[in-house]
């Protein structure tokens, strides 16, 4: 094992954590505190820049603990929109990605929670790359730090988990990632800036909805019909919507939040007037708001199949299926599509020969 791969990951701890093992390094967990707030603060990456640390404790820190668990690559950036995409390595060699969408006053976040994704959706560019493993709490915290470095003096406003991953298939270093953004940090970013998406993990909605984390949450709904859903989406199967409407019936009651649902127009599979009554009388049952997606291509990824046969919806169906889902009761949301030209766009972030 190299010798980086056994140290702590000071990113992977929550303040109190940190704090601990200070004390168990012989320091008082004030210094825990004060390393805290350098990394986060100050986004340090060097032990060498706490100045206010003990030079012993530093060198005790630079044989035991690392500050980045993941080393940038690259960064591209659109030339359509403003928006940024990171490319970063993992201490075991892994790549993941990482976007920046600056929108108005917002800078949102895009973050990745797996290497890959197990799940294999069939419009989606990370589940044609496959699943290699769960990112650890650290690797999800980086990712905000390290882009945050990159756009300073600028700040991320928003957040949200829809990068590389299923986040409710890694729901403990999801979940703790969440305690560090919201508690430990302050309430720097609120809970209501910060979207949880996935596909449907009925199991775990529930218990992100008793965590009291009450951040929001989407739902990669994309079809109302079970059968179409198991189709497009395979895990339907195992968790039906269902099962899955269910739990986040629980989450809204639980969290006073509204679900949101995240609907990637496919021509032919989703944009009929079927399709739309359906998705009226889904959203009649709990209080929701509906985020229509242009479906975005991943040809990059494809190499024949199902996934190849799938269409965006026109432009003009798009508009007529939203202007038909608004009533009001119903709020509906265009998402625009950003960073398509670099591949970055919803459901296109994919490694080509992983490692
Ligand atoms: N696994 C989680 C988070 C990652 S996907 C989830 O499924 O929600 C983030 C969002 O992008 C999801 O709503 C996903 O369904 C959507 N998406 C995936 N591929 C897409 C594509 N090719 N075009 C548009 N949206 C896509």
């Amino acid at each position: 094992m190299k010798k980086s791969e056994k140290l702590i990951d000071l990113k992977s701890l929550r303040l109190e954590e940190l704090q601990n093992y200070f004390v168990e390094l012989g320091a008082s967990s004030f210094r825990g505190k004060q390393a805290f707030n350098w990394i986060y603060g100050n986004l340090i990456s060097d032990f060498d820049e706490m100045q206010n640390l003990p030079i012993s404790l530093r060198n005790q820190l630079k044989d035991n603990a690392s500050i980045n668990s993941l080393r940038l690559l690259s960064k591209q950036g659109s030339n359509s929109t403003n928006t940024n995409k990171y490319l970063f390595e993992t201490v075991d060699g892994n790549k993941i990605e990482s976007v920046i969408i600056p929108e108005q006053s917002r800078r949102t976040l895009c973050l990745s929670t797996q290497v890959g994704c197990p799940l294999d959706c069939k419009f989606c560019a990370t589940g044609l790359m496959g699943y290699t493993r769960n990112l650890s709490t650290g690797e999800i915290i980086d990712q905000y730090i390290q882009t945050s470095k990159q756009i300073y003096p600028n700040e991320i406003t928003n957040i949200v988990y829809m990068g590389m991953g299923e986040p409710l298939l890694n729901y403990a270093a999801t979940e703790k990632s969440l305690q560090i953004l919201l508690q430990d940090l302050g309430n720097k970013i609120g809970r209501t800036r910060i979207t949880v998406s996935t596909a449907g993990i009925p199991q775990n909605i529930i218990k992100l909805a008793d965590s009291g984390l009450r951040v929001k949450l989407a739902l990669s709904l994309h079809s109302c019909f079970e059968e179409v859903r198991n189709k497009i989406m395979p895990i339907n199967v195992k968790y039906s919507l269902a099962e899955n409407i269910d739990a986040l019936k629980y989450y809204a009651r639980k969290t006073k939040t509204k679900i949101m649902f995240e609907y990637t127009m496919l021509h032919g599979i989703n944009d009929r007037d079927e399709d739309l009554n359906a998705l009226k009388k889904l959203c009649s049952q709990l209080p929701s708001k509906v985020n229509i997606i242009p479906f975005n291509s991943i040809a990059h990824m494809i190499s024949g199949g199902f996934s190849s046969e799938l269409k965006p919806t026109p432009l003009a169906r798009i508009k007529e299926f939203a202007e038909k889902l608004m009533t009001k009761d119903i709020f509906v949301m265009m998402r625009n599509t950003q960073g398509d030209d670099i591949a970055a766009a919803c459901g296109q972030l994919a490694i080509k020969g992983k490692r």
